[in-house]
């Protein structure tokens, strides 16, 4: 028999049959589903490889007197977390206990993790790894248009697109699936994709199937600003757009008026014939839309976001798709490509350390009470706002700090920017928790260890990157020793000794958690897994009780009061830090192919393992012939913040002043990136940081 389900990683939450074998293996195959037509990628067909992983943890661990870990049982394990937690806030107050949550994690578990931390913990600090994925989409989403969610509209909505801009993001690489959607406006010409490198999303623009656009790190905000600038000074605007449904467009005018595109090419590279036209291509393209058909999307990704004004430079994206008359106009459309398998609904159920279930403010009265009614406690006894994640990593063990951390579906030893400083941070803790399926990188410096169940072993739902929701089901018991993680949690809630019951049963958090949503910006209180489990009722939030999914977002009006959309003014600001000066280069990191978020799974597949070993550093062959590295040969990179060797590949796809290294691995990257963040988001500089290269002398 095989169970409808879908892929464990990205935010397609590509849809799968999964069949368990007689032996104990289990196939997969793609589903026909309207995101992925029946299609996978490399990291979806080889994914049931995790479930029988041959270091797949089956017992709990704990650290022992001789400072290595140790089997023991569930008892034993939750009593030292029980212990742990109460010595740290015995000593030093709610607040020394936190909890560094995930995307990846089913709403079920997200909730449940903002729950333990407010009514069983009491305290503020919970934050999770979607502060260095979507944070600052979501705050200028929130900022334009009152309301967050990545897609606004169907997926397939792109099928009839004749120009799409593609800001920062390598779908052909890290969710392929998706490039079918694109087939339209490649066919049209219409594929403009920004990139410092080319990428593989990049090279989809080769043969008149569109543009790359290729500015140096940390310039995409400037491109932007010359765009906007364009369609102001050429009239491309939708005026009468502009006029009915947003406000703001004078101080619109003001700030994008000195962004010539003369200047935009000395500060960003990109020819300035190329931003006109550019400008020009979307605008008809618009146009075309407004009429019914081959219409214009804006669409962004980390390449954009992950910077220190990753807020603003989104912002400028919205800027430019409102003054198109883009948002919320059939057959047009702005959008943001989220992560992580759960990265939408991660950050709508109150895992977020500004947040209550609902996507709604931690320091609303009206949100509180009514929250605080649903679980069953008094307003006054939920904590305030905590710390965004780098802030709460990075002050580890430090007075004000948290001594006692619980991570769920993460593994920041590897993924949080500065990661060095963050291992240290790490080991300044009196207690670190780590409920995980193998033995991560952070896992491995755990004083607690928690074996828990995986996609296939667990019921739950997934909110993908259209805001659908999704049923994630159970193929298949998880082995003997590995529990269900909501049972852990509601377990540790318990022993605590909540003042409130929490259920292990993912149908009744799924049920508790559409209540508490209900008549927030995230409302899912009409859905239930009977809704969800008639997929012939696509689930799109807000899915209000009484009523059905909602498609498409603000056709009528934007979520702000006044029903407008705002047009905010930024400007282009200082990097974290001066790049290609002094004999740096800047350095780039992403993802690839063959890898998932901190390579934690991924690297445990033998096909993609095989495929991709090791991170590589892509550097132009001119600049490594400048530099004296010959392709294949290992090089140190390095700045304050770390060292790393890797071997070189030399390309053209990256720029001169540009290097480019995956995250996926230890040793890799994030290394060397900064814990500098947006003043807005909290969203980490990822993009550009400044590294020396230099050849490793053979020995
Ligand atoms: Fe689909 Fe993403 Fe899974 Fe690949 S990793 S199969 S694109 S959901």
């Amino acid at each position: 028999m095989s169970t409808a389900t879908h892929c464990p990683y990205c935010a397609l939450q590509c849809a799968t049959s999964l069949t368990a074998g007689p032996s104990g293996a289990t196939t997969v195959t793609g589903r026909d589903f309207p995101t992925n037509n029946g299609r996978l990628c490399r990291k979806g067909w080889t994914a049931p490889e995790l479930l029988t992983a041959p270091d797949r943890l089956t017992s709990p661990l704990l650290r022992g007197e001789d400072g290595e870990l140790h089997p023991a049982s569930w008892d034993e394990a939750l009593d030292r977390v029980v212990n742990g937690v109460r010595a740290a806030q015995h000593a030093y107050g709610p607040d020394a206990v936190g909890i560094f949550g995930s995307g990846g994690l089913t709403n079920e578990k997200a909730y449940t993790l903002g729950k333990l931390a407010r009514v069983a913990l009491r305290t503020s600090r919970i934050d999770y790894n979607g502060r260095f994925c979507m944070s600052s989409a979501a705050a200028a989403a929130n900022r334009a248009f009152g309301l967050d969610r990545g897609l606004p509209f169907p997926l397939t909505d792109l099928d009839r697109a004749g120009t799409v801009l593609l800001l920062g993001s390598n779908v052909a690489d890290t969710m392929p699936p998706l490039v079918q959607h694109l087939s339209a406006a490649r066919a049209a010409g219409g594929l403009l994709v920004v990139d410092p490198r080319r990428s593989a999303t990049a090279t989809l623009t080769a043969d008149g199937a569109g543009q790359h656009l290729q500015p140096t790190p940390g310039s995409d905000l400037a491109l932007l600003l010359g765009l906007c600038h364009v369609i102001v000074h050429d009239g491309l605007a939708d005026e009468t757009y502009v006029r009915d449904r947003t406000s703001g467009y004078p101080s619109i005018v003001r700030s994008v008026s000195g962004w010539w595109p003369q200047r935009v090419q000395q500060v960003t590279g990109v020819p300035a014939a190329l931003v006109r036209s550019t400008a020009h291509q979307l605008a008809d393209a618009a146009r075309r839309g407004r009429s019914g058909d081959n219409g214009c999307y804006v669409l962004t990704g980390r390449g954009v976001e992950q910077h220190v004004d990753g807020t603003d430079t989104a912002t400028a994206a919205i800027n430019l798709a409102l003054l198109l008359g883009l948002p919320g106009t059939p057959g047009n459309g702005y959008g943001t490509v989220t992560g992580q398998g759960n990265g939408q609904g991660g950050r709508e159920h109150g895992q977020k350390s500004d947040q209550l279930p609902g996507y709604r403010s931690i320091t609303d009265p009206a949100a509180r009470k009514h929250v605080a009614a649903v679980w069953g406690v008094h307003p006054e006894t939920i904590p305030g706002p905590g710390l965004p994640a780098v802030e709460m990593l990075t002050t580890l063990g430090l007075p004000d700090g948290v001594r006692c951390l619980l991570v769920h579906g993460s593994n920041p030893a590897v993924s949080a920017p500065d990661a060095g400083a963050v291992r240290a941070a790490l080991r300044r803790l009196d207690l670190l928790v780590v409920a995980d399926f193998f033995l991560s990188e952070t896992a491995a410096q755990a004083d607690v260890v928690l074996p828990v169940a995986q996609w296939a072993e667990e019921e739950g739902t997934m909110t993908n990157l259209e805001g659908r929701v999704l049923r994630r089901r159970r193929a298949l018991r998880p082995p003997p020793g590995v529990r269900d993680e909501l049972a852990v949690l509601a377990d540790l809630a318990g022993r605590l000794g909540s003042p409130v019951p929490f259920s292990d049963d993912p149908a009744e958090v799924f049920a508790e958690l559409a209540r508490a949503s209900a008549g927030g910006r995230a409302d899912y209180s009409g859905l239930s897994y009977r809704v969800l489990d008639d997929e012939d009722q696509p689930a799109f939030w807000p899915y209000r009780a009484g009523s059905t999914g909602t498609p498409r977002l603000f056709l009528d009006r934007f979520a702000h009061e006044d029903g407008r959309a705002r047009l905010v003014p930024v400007a282009v600001g200082q990097p974290a830090e001066a790049l290609a000066r002094d004999g740096t280069v800047a350095l780039v990191s992403g993802r690839l192919l063959e890898h998932y978020q901190s390579g934690a799974q991924t690297r445990r597949v033998r096909e993609l393992a095989d495929a991709r070993p090791g991170p590589e550093l892509e550097l132009n062959p001119v600049t490594a012939r400048r530099l004296g590295i010959p392709d294949g040969s290992e090089a140190e990179v390095s700045n304050d913040r770390g060292t790393v060797r890797v071997h070189v590949r030399t390309t053209r796809q990256v720029r001169q002043d540009t290097a480019f290294l995956p995250f996926h691995f230890p040793g890799s990257a994030n290394e060397l990136t900064s814990v500098a963040t947006d003043p807005v988001s909290g969203m980490p500089e990822f993009k550009a940081a400044a590294v020396h290269v230099r050849a490793v002398p053979e020995e």
